[in-house]
């Protein structure tokens, strides 16, 4: 049997040919493949601006900056994200806390978040901006987080890595209706790919043309932006210290052909985890759970392995015979605060009891559109079979 890895990406004949014209046009950068991909992001989420990136690592860098992040703020975001997600704050010379997750999405817990931050006020110790990521394509409670947000003065980025294509209540997850700003991964794990990118979007005027200038170096050709009027044509002033977190158009033109299948994709993601629903459902398993104000892009399949269930395996165990079998799971994510970087900050651990019960059960299981039938029954033999030589209690 081949090895079913847990993401993969889709990859068709006009995506190659796409990337192939821009490798024999003019541009290599800068030239119209990454308008033409940010306004097919803007046009699909219902966003004002949509700017592309070379990672979502850059646009989360962005976005926190865009927000005046800096020395002596705080960040808050879920403990159970990839690292990213709280680094960007980390840049800017803020600090970062968490918020513990739920125990039904393992998003940030809005629960949680509103006790945190009630002690917060009490203490003078309240966030400048709060980061939920959308778990799995799980679009958090926006509305919910957005109304805190009012409440308690703290802006609002969302981590869409794993959501384009999902929707919150009425609108697509990177319209900003409930946040400042939106960014998304196009790594060829996720949903859609441009090899390596990312996209930030907002509908905030000063924060657009914050990022587009930080996106290039901190450089301006706006005359409205410069100190004194234009030497001439060539003209441009750095304003600011920026960065080069440019996309290419090589990479657009992947990303904008990706677009046009995009809601193909989450279709099929759909099907799949119905049909794991079938193929595990009568299981020891903890399968994962879809709400109803949001409509997944479901990147992930997590599912939970209760210790000594009756698979008689726990999640190491039952995460070494997959692997065995070829099928090469993975575990989304180590608590962020547990890392070694992270530990010299001395958070509590105890502080965050479903995050650790959760990383102690958790499996991404196979979840990518070219998954077949036969593989995902494979995946469920794969489960419940041991191999032949471990010695399973
Ligand atoms: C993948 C990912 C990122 C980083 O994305 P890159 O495009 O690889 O920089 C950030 N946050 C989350 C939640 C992710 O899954």
């Amino acid at each position: 049997m081949e090895v079913i890895p847990y993401g993969r990406q889709n990859i068709s004949q006009e995506d190659i040919e796409s990337v192939i014209s821009v490798l024999k046009s003019d541009f290599l950068t800068q030239g119209p493949a990454v308008p033409s991909f940010e306004k097919s992001v803007s046009d699909y989420v219902g966003s004002k601006y949509a700017y592309a990136v070379n990672s979502a690592t850059s646009g989360l860098h962005l976005a926190c900056i865009a927000l005046g992040v800096g020395p002596g703020d705080r960040v808050w975001t879920s403990p159970i994200s990839f690292v990213a997600s709280a680094n960007c704050a980390l840049y800017c010379g803020a600090s970062v806390d968490f918020v513990d997750i739920d125990p039904i999405t393992y998003n940030l817990s809005v629960d949680r978040l509103e006790e945190k931050l009630i002690a917060a006020e009490k203490n003078g110790l309240l966030p400048k901006v709060v980061i939920p990521v959308h778990l799995a394509g799980q679009s958090c409670d926006m509305e919910r987080i957005s109304l805190l947000g009012k409440r308690f003065g703290f802006r609002i980025i969302e981590d869409a890595s794993h959501a384009i294509g999902g929707s919150y209540k009425a609108t697509k997850v990177g319209s900003c209706l409930y946040s400042d700003i939106t960014v998304f991964s196009f790594h060829p794990v996720k949903i859609i790919t441009s090899g390596e990118g990312g996209m930030v979007t907002t509908n905030d005027d000063h924060i657009s043309e914050h990022i587009y200038r930080m996106r290039s170096h901190g450089i301006t050709r706006n005359p409205q932006e410069m100190t004194k009027p234009a030497d001439g044509p060539w003209y441009y002033q750095q304003i600011e210290l920026g960065y080069n977190y440019r996309m290419t158009d090589i990479q657009a033109a992947l990303g904008f052909s990706q677009m046009t299948r995009l809601d193909e994709f989450v279709k099929r993601r759909h099907e799949i985890f119905q049909s794991y629903k079938r193929l595990l459902g009568d299981l020891d398993l903890k399968l994962p759970t879809l709400v109803d104000y949001a409509h997944s892009a479901l990147h992930l399949y997590v599912i939970r392995v209760p210790n000594g269930g009756a698979l008689k395996a726990n999640r190491k165990e039952l995460f070494e015979r997959l692997r065995l079998h070829n099928v090469i799971v993975n575990v989304h994510y180590i608590p962020i605060y547990s890392q070694p970087y992270y530990t010299k900050f001395g958070y509590d651990s105890n502080q965050y009891p479903e995050a650790e019960a959760y990383y102690s059960e958790a499996i991404s299981l196979p979840m990518y559109p070219d998954l077949t039938d036969s593989q995902l029954e494979y995946v469920r033999e794969s489960l419940v079979k041991p191999i032949g030589h471990q010695t399973i209690f």
